[in-house]
Protein backbone atom coordinates (compact mmCIF):
# COMPACT_ATOMS: atom_id res chain seq x y z
CA UNK A 1 0.00 0.00 0.00
CA UNK A 2 1.42 3.69 -0.62
CA UNK A 3 -0.52 5.65 2.28
CA UNK A 4 -0.80 9.16 0.87
CA UNK A 5 -3.42 10.04 3.49
CA UNK A 6 -1.38 11.91 6.02
CA UNK A 7 1.94 12.51 7.43
CA UNK A 8 0.60 11.18 10.66
CA UNK A 9 1.16 7.56 9.37
CA UNK A 10 5.00 7.38 9.44
CA UNK A 11 6.57 4.52 11.05
CA UNK A 12 9.46 4.95 13.48
CA UNK A 13 13.07 3.55 12.60
CA UNK A 14 14.79 1.04 13.86
CA UNK A 15 17.14 3.44 14.73
CA UNK A 16 14.32 5.74 16.21
CA UNK A 17 13.08 2.56 18.23
CA UNK A 18 16.95 1.85 19.70
CA UNK A 19 16.82 5.20 20.65
CA UNK A 20 13.55 5.15 22.60
CA UNK A 21 14.49 1.71 24.00
CA UNK A 22 17.73 3.22 25.80
CA UNK A 23 16.36 6.47 27.31
CA UNK A 24 17.13 7.53 30.82
CA UNK A 25 13.71 8.27 32.19
CA UNK A 26 12.08 9.56 35.46
CA UNK A 27 8.27 11.02 36.56
CA UNK A 28 7.52 13.66 34.06
CA UNK A 29 4.80 15.63 36.38
CA UNK A 30 7.53 16.29 38.81
CA UNK A 31 9.72 17.58 36.24
CA UNK A 32 11.85 14.62 36.88
CA UNK A 33 12.14 13.36 33.05
CA UNK A 34 15.63 13.78 31.88
CA UNK A 35 14.79 12.98 28.15
CA UNK A 36 11.70 14.75 28.06
CA UNK A 37 13.74 17.82 29.90
CA UNK A 38 16.33 17.52 27.26
CA UNK A 39 13.71 17.28 24.43
CA UNK A 40 12.26 19.95 25.52
CA UNK A 41 15.34 22.51 25.98
CA UNK A 42 16.66 21.40 22.00
CA UNK A 43 12.65 21.97 21.28
CA UNK A 44 13.27 25.89 23.52
CA UNK A 45 16.58 26.12 21.63
CA UNK A 46 15.69 25.70 18.45
CA UNK A 47 12.67 27.73 18.15
CA UNK A 48 14.26 30.50 19.95
CA UNK A 49 12.69 30.61 23.17
CA UNK A 50 13.47 29.82 26.90
CA UNK A 51 11.00 26.86 27.76
CA UNK A 52 8.84 24.15 26.10
CA UNK A 53 6.42 21.88 27.47
CA UNK A 54 5.97 18.25 25.87
CA UNK A 55 1.97 16.88 25.73
CA UNK A 56 0.23 14.28 23.76
CA UNK A 57 -1.00 15.38 21.16
CA UNK A 58 -0.98 18.41 18.26
CA UNK A 59 -4.69 19.21 19.51
CA UNK A 60 -3.73 19.44 23.04
CA UNK A 61 -1.08 21.62 22.02
CA UNK A 62 -2.89 24.52 20.45
CA UNK A 63 -5.82 23.94 23.00
CA UNK A 64 -3.49 24.59 26.12
CA UNK A 65 -2.35 27.62 23.83
CA UNK A 66 -6.09 28.68 23.79
CA UNK A 67 -6.73 28.46 27.31
CA UNK A 68 -3.39 30.22 28.61
CA UNK A 69 -4.41 33.10 27.15
CA UNK A 70 -7.67 33.65 27.07
CA UNK A 71 -10.82 34.31 29.15
CA UNK A 72 -14.05 32.44 28.87
CA UNK A 73 -16.25 34.85 26.48
CA UNK A 74 -12.96 36.03 24.84
CA UNK A 75 -12.52 36.09 21.19
CA UNK A 76 -10.27 34.08 18.88
CA UNK A 77 -9.80 35.73 15.43
CA UNK A 78 -8.70 32.64 13.00
CA UNK A 79 -8.59 31.66 9.63
CA UNK A 80 -11.88 29.66 9.39
CA UNK A 81 -10.47 26.79 7.92
CA UNK A 82 -7.60 26.24 10.13
CA UNK A 83 -7.91 22.65 12.02
CA UNK A 84 -8.50 24.73 15.29
CA UNK A 85 -11.74 25.41 13.67
CA UNK A 86 -12.73 22.38 11.36
CA UNK A 87 -11.24 19.67 13.13
CA UNK A 88 -10.88 19.70 16.91
CA UNK A 89 -14.20 19.00 18.16
CA UNK A 90 -15.03 22.84 19.32
CA UNK A 91 -12.62 22.11 21.56
CA UNK A 92 -11.65 26.27 22.03
CA UNK A 93 -15.65 26.91 23.34
CA UNK A 94 -15.68 23.70 25.18
CA UNK A 95 -12.53 23.92 27.00
CA UNK A 96 -11.44 27.68 27.28
CA UNK A 97 -15.08 29.11 26.46
CA UNK A 98 -13.37 31.14 23.90
CA UNK A 99 -15.29 32.48 20.61
CA UNK A 100 -13.80 32.02 17.44
CA UNK A 101 -14.20 34.28 15.24
CA UNK A 102 -13.12 32.68 11.82
CA UNK A 103 -12.37 35.11 8.80
CA UNK A 104 -12.00 33.46 5.35
CA UNK A 105 -8.04 33.68 3.70
CA UNK A 106 -6.87 32.63 0.58
CA UNK A 107 -5.52 28.82 0.96
CA UNK A 108 -5.33 29.50 4.95
CA UNK A 109 -3.76 33.20 4.75
CA UNK A 110 -4.86 35.95 6.20
CA UNK A 111 -4.37 39.58 4.93
CA UNK A 112 -2.88 41.42 8.04
CA UNK A 113 -5.76 44.01 7.19
CA UNK A 114 -8.36 41.42 7.31
CA UNK A 115 -7.26 40.39 11.18
CA UNK A 116 -6.95 44.08 11.93
CA UNK A 117 -10.63 44.72 10.65
CA UNK A 118 -12.00 41.74 12.91
CA UNK A 119 -10.14 42.93 16.19
CA UNK A 120 -13.48 43.98 17.91
CA UNK A 121 -13.61 47.25 19.69
CA UNK A 122 -12.56 48.03 23.13
CA UNK A 123 -16.04 49.01 24.42
CA UNK A 124 -18.97 47.49 27.02
CA UNK A 125 -20.74 45.77 24.41
CA UNK A 126 -18.39 43.08 22.08
CA UNK A 127 -15.92 40.38 23.26
CA UNK A 128 -12.62 41.52 24.18
CA UNK A 129 -10.51 39.78 21.12
CA UNK A 130 -7.38 38.59 23.31
CA UNK A 131 -5.96 36.02 20.97
CA UNK A 132 -4.96 35.74 17.06
CA UNK A 133 -4.14 32.20 16.12
CA UNK A 134 -2.54 31.57 12.41
CA UNK A 135 -1.44 28.27 11.03
CA UNK A 136 2.20 27.51 9.19
CA UNK A 137 2.01 25.12 7.10
CA UNK A 138 -1.84 25.92 6.42
CA UNK A 139 -3.34 22.23 6.62
CA UNK A 140 -6.63 22.85 4.66
CA UNK A 141 -4.81 25.62 2.35
CA UNK A 142 -3.00 22.66 0.82
CA UNK A 143 0.11 22.76 2.52
CA UNK A 144 0.66 26.51 1.87
CA UNK A 145 3.40 28.70 3.48
CA UNK A 146 2.57 32.02 5.88
CA UNK A 147 4.93 34.29 4.03
CA UNK A 148 7.18 35.92 7.21
CA UNK A 149 6.27 39.22 5.62
CA UNK A 150 2.54 39.05 6.83
CA UNK A 151 3.49 37.16 9.91
CA UNK A 152 5.50 40.46 10.83
CA UNK A 153 2.72 43.02 9.89
CA UNK A 154 -0.24 40.70 11.51
CA UNK A 155 2.26 40.71 15.11
CA UNK A 156 2.76 44.35 14.71
CA UNK A 157 -0.95 44.99 14.66
CA UNK A 158 -1.83 42.85 17.60
CA UNK A 159 1.10 44.70 19.06
CA UNK A 160 -0.83 48.15 19.23
CA UNK A 161 -3.89 46.16 20.11
CA UNK A 162 -2.30 44.03 23.53
CA UNK A 163 -3.48 40.90 21.52
CA UNK A 164 -1.42 37.54 22.13
CA UNK A 165 -0.96 35.02 19.12
CA UNK A 166 -0.34 31.87 18.49
CA UNK A 167 0.97 29.52 15.87
CA UNK A 168 -0.19 25.94 14.92
CA UNK A 169 3.20 24.95 13.85
CA UNK A 170 1.84 21.09 13.52
CA UNK A 171 4.04 21.31 10.13
CA UNK A 172 6.23 24.68 10.94
CA UNK A 173 9.17 22.35 9.49
CA UNK A 174 8.01 22.23 6.51
CA UNK A 175 7.83 25.81 5.98
CA UNK A 176 11.22 25.90 7.46
CA UNK A 177 13.13 23.71 4.76
CA UNK A 178 10.93 24.57 1.84
CA UNK A 179 12.06 28.51 2.33
CA UNK A 180 15.27 28.21 4.30
CA UNK A 181 13.52 30.35 7.15
CA UNK A 182 15.01 29.77 10.52
CA UNK A 183 12.45 28.32 12.85
CA UNK A 184 13.24 31.20 15.11
CA UNK A 185 12.50 33.77 12.50
CA UNK A 186 9.13 32.42 12.45
CA UNK A 187 8.30 31.98 16.33
CA UNK A 188 9.65 35.25 17.23
CA UNK A 189 6.27 36.66 16.22
CA UNK A 190 4.26 34.58 18.65
CA UNK A 191 3.71 34.03 22.38
CA UNK A 192 3.01 30.30 21.94
CA UNK A 193 4.06 28.01 19.23
CA UNK A 194 2.96 24.42 18.95
CA UNK A 195 4.52 22.03 16.22
CA UNK A 196 4.31 17.91 15.97
CA UNK A 197 6.76 15.66 16.32
CA UNK A 198 4.32 12.43 14.79
CA UNK A 199 3.76 13.67 11.26
CA UNK A 200 6.47 14.87 9.07
CA UNK A 201 9.58 14.29 11.96
CA UNK A 202 8.13 10.64 11.90
CA UNK A 203 8.14 10.42 15.82
CA UNK A 204 5.25 8.20 17.28
CA UNK A 205 3.67 10.67 19.50
CA UNK A 206 3.58 13.90 20.72
CA UNK A 207 3.88 17.67 20.18
CA UNK A 208 5.88 20.54 21.69
CA UNK A 209 4.38 24.30 22.85
CA UNK A 210 7.19 26.44 22.90
CA UNK A 211 6.98 29.96 24.38
CA UNK A 212 9.03 31.91 27.25
CA UNK A 213 9.50 31.43 30.65
CA UNK A 214 6.65 33.77 32.93
CA UNK A 215 3.30 32.96 33.33
CA UNK A 216 1.99 31.64 30.12
CA UNK A 217 4.09 28.30 30.84
CA UNK A 218 3.03 27.96 34.37
CA UNK A 219 -0.19 27.79 33.11
CA UNK A 220 0.23 25.82 30.54
CA UNK A 221 1.80 22.84 32.58
CA UNK A 222 -1.37 23.67 35.25
CA UNK A 223 -3.31 23.25 32.04
CA UNK A 224 -1.79 20.09 30.99
CA UNK A 225 -2.17 18.06 34.22
CA UNK A 226 -5.96 19.62 34.02
CA UNK A 227 -6.50 18.16 30.47
CA UNK A 228 -5.03 14.89 31.59
CA UNK A 229 -1.65 15.15 29.12
CA UNK A 230 0.69 15.27 32.23
CA UNK A 231 2.61 11.68 31.33
CA UNK A 232 4.96 10.19 33.54
CA UNK A 233 8.00 8.25 32.17
CA UNK A 234 7.52 9.53 28.67
CA UNK A 235 11.55 9.72 28.13
CA UNK A 236 10.29 6.66 25.85
CA UNK A 237 8.37 8.70 23.70
CA UNK A 238 10.59 12.01 23.77
CA UNK A 239 13.92 10.40 23.10
CA UNK A 240 11.86 9.58 19.18
CA UNK A 241 11.21 12.94 19.71
CA UNK A 242 14.77 14.14 19.78
CA UNK A 243 16.03 11.80 17.25
CA UNK A 244 13.36 13.47 14.82
CA UNK A 245 15.01 16.96 15.82
CA UNK A 246 18.15 15.77 15.43
CA UNK A 247 17.73 13.69 11.83
CA UNK A 248 14.46 14.27 9.87
CA UNK A 249 14.18 17.98 9.65
CA UNK A 250 16.03 18.36 6.30
CA UNK A 251 14.90 15.25 5.02
CA UNK A 252 11.31 17.15 4.63
CA UNK A 253 12.83 18.53 1.49
CA UNK A 254 11.87 14.75 -0.28
CA UNK A 255 8.78 14.68 1.15
CA UNK A 256 8.20 18.64 -1.16
CA UNK A 257 9.93 16.84 -4.09
CA UNK A 258 7.79 14.16 -4.15
CA UNK A 259 4.70 15.79 -3.80
CA UNK A 260 5.44 18.48 -6.70
CA UNK A 261 6.36 15.22 -8.77
CA UNK A 262 2.63 13.60 -7.55
CA UNK A 263 1.21 16.86 -8.51
CA UNK A 264 2.87 16.89 -11.89
CA UNK A 265 1.80 13.62 -12.78
CA UNK A 266 -1.65 14.49 -11.67
CA UNK A 267 -1.44 17.36 -14.15
CA UNK A 268 -0.75 14.63 -17.11
CA UNK A 269 -4.50 12.87 -15.91
CA UNK A 270 -7.25 14.35 -18.14
CA UNK A 271 -10.22 14.57 -15.24
CA UNK A 272 -7.74 15.78 -12.64
CA UNK A 273 -7.32 19.53 -11.79
CA UNK A 274 -4.69 20.78 -9.86
CA UNK A 275 -2.47 23.41 -9.53
CA UNK A 276 1.22 22.45 -9.57
CA UNK A 277 2.37 25.51 -8.76
CA UNK A 278 0.12 25.53 -5.28
CA UNK A 279 2.39 22.66 -4.07
CA UNK A 280 4.77 24.59 -1.70
CA UNK A 281 5.24 21.91 0.57
CA UNK A 282 4.21 18.19 1.39
CA UNK A 283 0.38 18.02 0.87
CA UNK A 284 -1.35 18.30 -2.69
CA UNK A 285 -4.90 18.99 -2.92
CA UNK A 286 -6.97 18.01 -6.74
CA UNK A 287 -10.10 17.86 -7.94
CA UNK A 288 -11.66 15.44 -9.86
CA UNK A 289 -14.15 16.70 -12.61
CA UNK A 290 -16.71 15.19 -14.32
CA UNK A 291 -16.52 11.86 -12.77
CA UNK A 292 -19.85 9.83 -12.33
CA UNK A 293 -18.08 7.81 -9.21
CA UNK A 294 -18.74 9.98 -5.82
CA UNK A 295 -15.94 10.46 -3.90
CA UNK A 296 -15.83 7.63 -1.74
CA UNK A 297 -16.46 5.53 -4.63
CA UNK A 298 -13.02 6.77 -6.43
CA UNK A 299 -10.91 6.22 -2.96
CA UNK A 300 -12.17 2.62 -2.97
CA UNK A 301 -11.04 2.31 -6.79
CA UNK A 302 -7.67 3.41 -5.51
CA UNK A 303 -7.22 1.38 -2.60
CA UNK A 304 -8.00 -1.49 -4.62
CA UNK A 305 -5.08 -0.55 -6.63
CA UNK A 306 -2.91 -0.25 -3.72
CA UNK A 307 -2.97 3.96 -3.13
CA UNK A 308 -4.75 5.31 -0.13
CA UNK A 309 -5.69 8.81 0.24
CA UNK A 310 -8.65 10.87 1.78
CA UNK A 311 -11.43 13.00 -0.06
CA UNK A 312 -11.73 16.11 1.55
CA UNK A 313 -14.76 17.44 -0.42
CA UNK A 314 -17.56 16.27 -2.95
CA UNK A 315 -14.62 16.15 -5.79
CA UNK A 316 -11.49 17.07 -4.11
CA UNK A 317 -8.75 14.86 -2.58
CA UNK A 318 -5.69 15.28 -0.23
CA UNK A 319 -2.85 13.47 -0.99
CA UNK A 320 0.41 14.15 1.60
CA UNK A 321 3.90 12.69 1.02
CA UNK A 322 6.14 12.02 3.90
CA UNK A 323 8.94 9.41 5.09
CA UNK A 324 7.23 6.12 4.23
CA UNK A 325 6.97 6.91 0.41
CA UNK A 326 9.81 6.78 -1.50
CA UNK A 327 10.30 8.73 -5.65
CA UNK A 328 9.78 5.57 -6.86
CA UNK A 329 6.59 4.37 -5.01
CA UNK A 330 4.88 8.27 -6.02
CA UNK A 331 6.04 7.16 -9.68
CA UNK A 332 4.10 3.93 -8.91
CA UNK A 333 1.35 6.13 -7.26
CA UNK A 334 1.15 8.52 -10.56
CA UNK A 335 0.56 5.32 -12.67
CA UNK A 336 -2.06 3.98 -10.59
CA UNK A 337 -3.91 7.56 -10.15
CA UNK A 338 -3.70 7.73 -13.84
CA UNK A 339 -4.92 4.12 -14.84
CA UNK A 340 -8.47 4.54 -12.17
CA UNK A 341 -9.04 8.07 -12.52
CA UNK A 342 -8.59 8.48 -16.38
C1 LIG B 1 -2.37 17.37 12.62
C2 LIG B 1 -2.61 18.77 12.97
C3 LIG B 1 -2.81 19.16 14.30
C4 LIG B 1 -2.81 18.25 15.49
O1 LIG B 1 -3.25 17.00 15.32
P1 LIG B 1 -3.11 15.82 16.38
O2 LIG B 1 -3.72 14.71 15.63
O3 LIG B 1 -3.85 16.21 17.59
O4 LIG B 1 -1.66 15.63 16.68
C5 LIG B 1 -2.97 20.51 14.54
N1 LIG B 1 -2.94 21.41 13.55
C6 LIG B 1 -2.74 21.06 12.28
C7 LIG B 1 -2.67 22.11 11.24
C8 LIG B 1 -2.59 19.73 11.94
O5 LIG B 1 -2.41 19.40 10.66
Amino acid sequence: MIDLRSDTVTQPSDMMREAMCCAPVGDDVYGEDPTVNRMQEIAAALLGKTAALYVPSGIMANQLSIRAQTQPGDEVIIESSAHIVLYEHGAAAALAGAQLHGITGDRGILEPEQVEAAIQPKDPYHPRTSLICLENTHNSGGGSIYPLAKIERTRSIAQAHGIAMHLDGARLFNAVVATGIPAAEYARHFDTVSFCLSKGLGAPVGSLIVTNDGPIIEQLRRSRRMYGGGMRQAGILAAAGIYALERNIPRLKEDHDNARRLAELLNKVATVSVDVNHVETNIVIFDVVGSSRSASEIVDALRKHGVLLNAVGKTTFRAVTHLGVDAQEIEQAGQILFQVLS
